[in-house]
This record gives structure tokens, sequence and C-alpha cells, in this order.
């Protein structure tokens, strides 16, 4: 029986180990903290997964949250600085969305991966550990996510184009919020030379409730987190932004309270794409997946759904191979079939973080009045291949748009 070991129990290592179980692998995952630690410690992500991502979890029958709220649609707002919104539509998604805590996720799924006969060890894994479990194992994959351990895996220079933070990031559980008159949706707006703020439905530990996520241009009147020294006063400075950018929101969220103290989080980093192999001192490989090698900005909401494609393409990729030799080519093989898909979700989220060229804000202009062309673009969330090559090029875009019409 082939043995595979995992290095992060998040998204990507956890649905891919238990894929391998239930395809009769062993399978070894390394997870630096319990399941304890996790569901006792600070949000990580807003993670709200679209439905082929969904479709991935239910292939494999760990969708246990089903029932938790949904993300019906999404609704794209411009913001003007005398808090009015000369662009605001919103469309449905044809099969909704859900955001699951990943506090509340991840240590279902330890003990789902234990349960089913999975070797779950807590360790925090260097390159020592690393080379034991690939002693051990016939293949060995690093899903660390942000963790250092990825970091040694080589950035890839034609993949990444940002080599510094694009927006200073910041998350606020709340309950509270009152929900919008529609179905409910993430509210997408853009505040020009500002940043962005998106807020959706979601479960925490506390039962149902509201993400808020602000992404703050470097420098900018969004990127003041630092001052926030308590999780009542980054509540505090939540509201304060929305009453000053996006008063529609703010009206709706100014009685809100935070789930719990942990529910706030403050960061940045560079969205990177990284080699997908490691060589390690001895010689021997390891294969890098999900945030480890390809590190997206939350802008888009992404990262989740993409650390899922990734999980399966690897998964699909492991089976197929038999008794044959995980080596060199393999691993290449296997990380550009799902960069044929990443590359897109990349490009898309690249382009996001830069001032928008003209015919992106024609075509979200035009999806005001162009209920087809609303639609289109609010269902590329699930699948941002969608997009190409039409956002490419303003000719292409206008081609689409006359069609629309
Ligand atoms: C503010 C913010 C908002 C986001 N919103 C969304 C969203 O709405 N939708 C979406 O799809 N994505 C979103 N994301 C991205 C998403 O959370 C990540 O892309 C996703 O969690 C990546 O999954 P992963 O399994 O690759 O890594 P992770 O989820 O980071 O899991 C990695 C695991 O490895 C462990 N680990 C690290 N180093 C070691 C080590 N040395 N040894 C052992 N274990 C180790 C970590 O503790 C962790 O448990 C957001 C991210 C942020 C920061």
């Amino acid at each position: 029986m082939r043995k595979i070991g995992i290095v992060g129990a998040g998204q990507a290592g956890l649905q891919l180990g238990l894929g391998l179980l239930a395809k009769g692998y062993q399978a070894v995952i390394s997870s630096n903290l319990t399941g304890e630690q996790i569901r006792n410690g600070r949000v990580t992500s807003s993670q709200c997964m679209f439905d082929r991502a969904r479709q991935n979890e239910r292939d494999l029958g760990i969708n246990f949250w089903d029932d938790a709220p949904k993300v019906e649609g999404i609704q794209f707002a411009v913001c003007a600085p005398d808090g009015t919104s000369p662009i605001e539509w919103s469309s449905r998604l044809d099969k909704p969305a859900q955001s699951i805590d990943q506090r509340v996720k991840m240590p279902v799924w330890m003990k789902e991966f234990s349960d089913a006969g999975g070797d779950l060890r807590i360790e925090d894994v260097g390159i020592p550990e690393l080379e034991a479990l690939q002693q051990e194992c016939d293949l060995v994959i690093v899903a660390s996510g942000k963790g250092e351990i990825g970091k040694l895996f080589q950035r890839d220079e034609s993949r990444s184009p940002f080599d510094k933070p694009m927006r200073a990031l910041a998350l606020t559980y709340v309950h509270g919020m009152t929900p919008r008159a529609e179905h409910s949706a993430v509210n997408f707006n853009l505040i020009p030379g500002v940043g962005e703020y998106f807020v959706f439905p979601a479960l925490t530990l506390s039962g149902p409730c509201e993400i808020m996520v602000f992404e703050g241009v470097p420098g900018g009147p969004m990127d003041t987190w630092a001052e926030a020294k308590t999780p009542q006063e980054h509540l505090a400075k939540s509201l304060d932004i929305l009453k000053t950018f996006v008063p529609k929101e703010y009206a709706r969220s100014k009685d809100c309270v935070l789930t719990d103290d942990l529910g706030v989080l403050a960061g940045r980093f560079a969205p990177t794409v990284r080699k997908p192999i490691l060589t390690l001192p001895s010689g021997a490989l390891a294969l890098g997946m999900g945030d480890s090698v390809c590190l997206n900005d939350p802008i888009t909401g992404q990262g989740s759904n993409n650390a899922s494609h990734c999980a399966a393409t690897y998964l699909a990729a492991i089976l197929a191979h038999g008794d044959r030799p995980f080596d060199a080519a393999f691993m290449q093989a296997t990380f550009e079939t799902y960069w044929d898909y990443a590359q897109f979700v990349v490009g898309w989220t690249n382009n996001m973080l830069l001032p928008p060229p003209e015919h992106m804000l024609k075509l979200l202009g035009t999806a005001q009045g162009s209920p087809r062309v609303a639609h289109w673009f609010v269902n590329g969330f699930n699948d941002p291949r969608t997009y190409f090559p039409t956002i490419t090029d303003p000719a292409l875009t206008d081609a689409f748009l006359g069609e629309a019409a």
C-alpha cells in the first residue's frame, strides 16, 4: 500500500489526506497545531468557497456543514467620496457559496482523518522532519500555507509580478448585522484609492455570523490597523472605516458585536507563486501544494477554492500514477496540471490589485443595466477561467458586451 506524507492540516492537506484514505492509501499528516489549538485560536481567513470547490468536498463525503448559512449572490458597488454608489448591482450565483470558519472545520476534519485510520502527528516540521517523512513515505507533500517551511520553495519570478504586499488586510467576525433585503450575498465595495470592503454570512464557533474583510491600499486611510490595540478597538476601527467610506454598510453594521475576542485579524503578505519542487539536503524531493506554492491576495476570495482544486488535482494525479515512482517529472507535471487552472485565478486576482483599466470599468458599469453581464461576472467567481480572454483585451471586452446587449 502506498504511503503519502503531508505537512499541514489545512484545506489542502486535510482534503487530500481524507481523499487518499478513501482510496485505500496510507496517509500521514503532520500539523504544528492540534485540533483544539486551531479551534481555540485566532481566525485565519474568510474562506468563502464557491460551488465547484464545495463539490470537491461533496465528492469525498466531507461536506458536513451544508445547513450552514449560504451566500446566494454577489453585489458589486463603487463608493464615491460623498457616500453614494454610482455603480451598484447584484446577481445570483447559480449555486450558493459557503464560508465555514476554519476553526470549526479543520478540527472536525482532523478527527475524521484519525478516525478513518490516518496517522495525524502533532509536530512543527522542519528539514530534519521532512527528511524523516521522506524516508518513510513514497511521496511527501508540503501544504503548510503561509508557514515558514513553505518559504524553502523558490519564488517563481516569472509567475510572481509583485514582491511586496499589495493590500493591508483585516478581518472582523461579527454578530448582529442587519441582513440584506434581497438574497444573501457577498457585498463587494470598491473604494477608489482607498481599497475594498466585502462582507458576507458565514458559520463560526458561536453560530451564524457575518465576516467583514478589509483590503486597504498600503499607506492609505484603510491601513491603520496597528492603532487598534484590543479586539474592541479593532471593531471600533472597522465601524469607523465603514462610517467614513461605506455609509450604506455602516447603517446595517453599527450595532454589531464581535463573535469572540479572537474573531479579528490584521496582516499583509506579498502574493507569491513558487517553484513546486523542494530538494532536501539529502537530495530527496518534496512537492508543494495550496498556499505554500500559490499564495494569492484574498481580494477575489479564491485561496481556499484554489487549495481545494489543488488537492483534488493532486489526488487524481496520485491515483492515476499507480505504482510508478513519484519523481521530479511526476511532481512538475502534477503542479502544471493545477497551474492550467490556477494561472487564470492568479492573473485575475493580480489584476484586481491594480487600478482597474478603462475596459474593466466599462464592463462593471455595463453590468448595472445588463442582468446577463452581471450574471456572467458573478458566476465567474466559481470558475475564473470563464473571464478569459474577455477581460484581457478592450476589443474582446467590447465584443462580449456587444453580444450581451
Ligand atoms: C484575510 C484573509 C481572507 C481570506 N478569505 C478567503 C475567502 O473568502 N475565500 C477563499 O477561498 N480563501 C480566502 N483566504 C485564503 C485561504 O484562507 C487560504 O488560501 C487557504 O486557507 C489555504 O489553504 P492551505 O491548506 O494551502 O493552507 P492553510 O489553510 O494555511 O493550512 C496550512 C496548515 O499548515 C500548518 N503548518 C504550517 N507550517 C507547518 C509546519 N512547519 N509543520 C506542520 N504544520 C505546519 C498551519 O498551522 C496550517 O494549519 C483568505 C485569506 C486571508 C488571509
